[in-house]
């Protein structure tokens, strides 16, 4: 579904050119779940905002069902680390955000579809708060149920759960993996933390610094992320 084809990216500093992706070839398969990890600098960021249509690349391209990418579309939903939620909007003021552009998927009102994704993410009761009134975990998921309202085929996240601690990190990972379970998403996934990047994902790219490049690509051989239970998981540890 997403085929990252020989993408480079060349930025112009100050300091002269930075090369941030040189010939990175990955694709993300329609329902996949797909995680990018690699060193601080190796291009994750870069090539997120390339697939969101954020960024343009210097060289190659990013297909869509066979399409070029060259602006975001309501078929990218984009989840960010630093949530970016609208401050002056509530948190149903914030779900209901794309949907005033694009309109409900079919079968919903606008209000129902607002319900429900609050209620996908378990924020049914904090529906009339503001952004600054929630904790860290709970604008991540604002964050999500935003993305997710208009239903896009595709979600794009940005280590979306650097900022919060260990313990809502894990159940922040159960009701990602529920939540695809549920809608059948494509998922492709930014983190630095590996041991995440296994957990949640079908397959792991895996970058390095030399520079941009894709260093391999790792299948997780274990049962479907959405299978796993506390079990599997306890075994990759040990
Ligand atoms: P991190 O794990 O720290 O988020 P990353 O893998 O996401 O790192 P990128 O943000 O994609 O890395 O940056 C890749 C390289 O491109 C870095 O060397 C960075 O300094 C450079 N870079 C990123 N954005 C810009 C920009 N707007 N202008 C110039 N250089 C940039
Ligand atoms: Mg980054």
């Amino acid at each position: 579904q997403i085929r990252v084809d020989s993408v480079s990216k060349t930025y112009e500093s100050e300091s002269g050119p930075v090369e941030a992706l040189t010939g990175v070839d990955f694709d993300v398969g329609h329902g996949e779940f797909v995680s990018i990890v690699g060193p601080s600098g190796s291009g994750k960021s870069t090539v997120f905002r390339i697939i969101a249509g954020l960024e343009a690349s210097t060289d190659g391209a990013v297909l869509v069902d066979g399409s070029p990418v060259t602006e975001p579309g309501p078929d990218r939903g984009m989840i960010f680390q630093d949530d970016a939620l609208f401050p002056w909007r509530t948190v149903a003021g914030n779900v209901s955000y794309g949907l005033e552009e694009v309109g409900p998927p079919e079968g919903f009102t606008t209000e129902e579809r607002i319900d429900y994704c609050l209620e996908l993410v378990g924020l049914t009761d904090k529906a009339d708060a503001y952004p600054k009134e929630l904790s860290g975990g709970q604008r991540q998921r604002v964050g999500i149920a935003r993305a997710l309202a208009v239903d896009p085929p595709i979600l794009l996240m940005d280590e979306p759960f650097g900022s919060v601690d260990a313990r809502t990190k894990t159940s922040l990972h159960r009701e990602l993996l529920d939540i695809w379970a549920e809608t059948e998403k494509t998922i492709c996934f930014v983190t630095h933390d590996i041991e995440e990047a296994v957990y949640l994902s079908d397959r792991i790219v895996v970058f390095s610094t030399a520079p941009g490049t894709v260093l391999d690509i790792i299948s997780v051989d274990l049962p479907r992320p959405r299978d796993r239970t506390g079990d599997a998981f306890t075994k990759i540890k040990a």
